[in-house]
């Protein structure tokens, strides 16, 4: 099926390009353990986030929906010793989860995980130094609010991402109602008046199946 030969084809790339990791694998098997969803990210996307990280050389970042904190990590490597990294996230028990995970990773020190509907936890974020880097993984019905929160928190010149905003093609199929893709739609309709930021996205295929990013830089 394409989906095996996608994950063919990430498993032969990150054979080559990442090594194997017992915090990251001891994350996903506690996650797993602990009875969390299988919905982190990919270790290709990981890693690509902790790249984008380090190239806009990140003190601060801001996650929206922590799970077990599988992007967390990567994304808390790529930041100095006194950065941070505020994550937030719906339930109590992913946020110990992850905050298991990340001792175990050694960046607990780095990250401070909010409880709470992300929705009010963003907006009463008045951070005294704009975050670098926003990364927006929770529930998708929000993504627009997600969206204009980091756009108010992130510095200018700084970068926001988007995850899964093409969902097997079903957002451009405009007869699907499922309340995730009318979310992604929203905020892409929102995105073509917007001069606040220029975006894109990218659709990924691999071990997770079709999906993609939205790629936004704060003018
Ligand atoms: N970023 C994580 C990773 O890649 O490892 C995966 C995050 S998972 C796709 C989405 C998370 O958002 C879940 O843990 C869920 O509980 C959380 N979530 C859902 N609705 C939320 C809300 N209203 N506020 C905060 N978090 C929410």
């Amino acid at each position: 099926s394409p989906q095996d030969e996608w994950t063919r084809s990430d498993l032969y790339h990150n054979s080559f390009l990442i090594p194997h990791d017992d915090s990251l694998e001891f994350a996903k098997k506690n996650s797993d353990d602990s009875g969390l969803p299988s919905i982190a990210v990919t270790a290709a996307q990981g890693k690509l986030l902790n790249l984008i990280a380090r190239s806009v050389n990140a003190k601060r970042i801001l996650e929206v929906g922590t799970l077990g904190g599988y992007s967390t990590i990567w994304l808390a490597r790529a930041l100095p010793d006194d950065g941070l990294l505020i994550s937030a996230e719906l339930h109590q028990k992913h946020a110990d989860v992850a905050r298991e995970n990340l001792i175990r990773a050694g960046q607990s020190s780095k990250v401070q995980i909010i409880v709470g509907n992300a929705v009010e936890t963003l907006s009463n974020l008045h951070p005294e130094q704009p975050f670098d880097l926003a990364f927006v993984d929770a529930d998708k019905p929000n993504n627009l609010t997600y969206f204009i929160e980091a756009k108010r928190t992130v510095k200018k010149g700084g970068v926001i991402i988007v995850d899964n905003v093409v969902r097997e093609g079903l957002v451009a199929d405009t007869s699907n109602d499922e309340p995730s893709s009318k979310g992604v739609r929203k905020l892409l309709e929102y995105l073509k008046d917007d001069k606040d930021v220029d975006a894109t996205t990218i659709a990924t295929v691999g071990e997770k199946g079709y999906d993609g990013f939205l790629y936004a830089v704060v003018n």
